[in-house]
């Protein structure tokens, strides 16, 4: 199974919620672990600013580019602004880019390809917000499309509602869009997608998995030629800005029910890791790594 991966993710944020440096545990993890070999890693290349610009405004790009961004704009973006944190989050667009053409490219489609990255589903064209610089998933989609693979579906379950990418694609019928969410956490404005399904606060692993199930088959009736996947760990119920109740073992079947109905339909499937603030950092970890296992077992 080939996992896209760079260490060029872990970049200084300061004192944050958000763990950089979860990335590299994952990927230090899965090898520890011997579920992927040093040959499975692809690195990528950041993404080029023309790709970027395949979703976001040139005035927005020329502020990141720049460091001209203004207070407010880092302050909705919730990250501070430095070379090294742009060219970080450039780096793992590229890979969801990556992953997205080994698993979707149309020469030899795969199963799954995991992205030890991604899911920066926050960010709108014009500005970045909630950790979000840029959204990664909505531009592998763009360039798949250039590419003429033009259906694709996002399964977004990150305890957050991907506002960004619901935003982007609103009037864009080839792309449909999945997020099930906590209904009363950030973002405030959750922009109307395909299929939005917000849980009350809460919510345990029966309930949670019985919504999923009965909105899978939704998505694969979009004939989607890609679908991706935002695992998001942050569902999890030791999670620090999420509120739901999942344990480990209903995130791991809700992982599954994800793979299971995308192999059933015959589509490629994209997974990026999206948000993790556990209590425990090794929580978020052990989850992430429990998602990429159970995709390779899918490879
Ligand atoms: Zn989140």
């Amino acid at each position: 199974m080939i996992v896209v991966y760079s260490p060029a993710y872990v970049v200084d944020i300061g004192l944050h919620v958000f763990p950089t440096r979860k990335y590299q545990l994952v990927h230090d993890r899965l090898l520890g672990d011997g579920v992927i070999q040093p040959g499975d890693v692809v690195e990528p290349q950041p993404a080029e600013w023309d790709d970027l610009a395949l979703v976001h405004t040139s005035e927005y790009l020329t502020k990141l580019r720049s460091g001209t961004m203004r207070v407010e704009d880092l302050a909705q973006l919730e990250l501070p602004w430095s070379p090294e944190i742009v060219a970080g989050f450039r780096r793992m667009v590229g890979g969801t880019i990556t992953a997205a053409r080994i698993a979707c490219g149309v020469n030899t489609p795969r199963n799954v390809v995991c992205h030890i990255g991604g899911g920066l589903h926050h960010a709108f064209p014009n500005h970045g917000e909630g950790f979000c610089p840029f959204n990664d998933v909505a531009i592998a989609v763009r360039v798949l499309q250039r590419a003429g693979i033009e259906r694709a579906a996002i399964v977004d379950l990150d305890v957050h509602h991907g506002n960004g990418t619901a935003f982007i694609f609103e009037s864009d019928p080839r792309v449909f869009t999945f997020s099930m969410h906590q209904q009363h956490n950030y973002p405030m404005w959750k922009p109307r997608g395909s299929l939005d399904i917000g849980l009350p606060d809460g919510t345990h692993d029966a309930t949670y998995l019985a919504e999923l199930e009965r909105a899978l088959p939704t998505v694969v009736a979009h004939q989607p030629q890609c679908v991706f996947y935002l695992a998001g760990a942050d569902p999890y119920e030791d999670d620090q800005l999420g509120g739901l109740r999942l344990t480990k073992a209903g995130l791991l079947q809700r992982d599954r029910m994800v793979f299971e109905a995308a192999r059933a339909a015959g589509v490629p499937l994209v997974v990026t890791l999206a948000g993790g603030y556990a209590r425990r950092v090794e929580d978020t970890v052990a989850i992430h790594a429990a998602t990429i296992a159970e995709a390779r077992l899918r490879a």
